[in-house]
């Protein structure tokens, strides 16, 4: 992840949660590593009919915790987007 993608993830993370860190929910380690936003969520259209596999994609940062591994994602275009104003 580029430096100042990174900066602008845990700006965002850090006014969602009120100025405190964002903690595992699993071990409560405040201890990330961050990826992306080169993944993509690849996602079936079930909304009509028989599943459509290889819809659309949404951008996404991954974080790692670092001590217990657990995953979470955050769609990336909603924060860059808060962040460009
Ligand atoms: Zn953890």
């Amino acid at each position: 992840m580029k430096p100042e993608d990174y900066a602008v993830l845990t700006k965002h993370l850090r006014a969602k949660m009120g100025g405190r860190n964002f903690l595992c929910p699993v071990c409560g380690s405040s201890s990330w590593g961050a990826d992306g936003p080169v993944a993509s969520l690849k996602y079936a259209e079930l909304s009509a009919g028989p599943a459509q596999v290889g819809g659309g994609a949404i951008p996404i940062v991954l974080l790692v915790c670092q001590t217990c591994s657990y995953t979470c994602q955050f769609a990336w275009l909603p924060i860059q987007a808060a962040h460009n104003g």
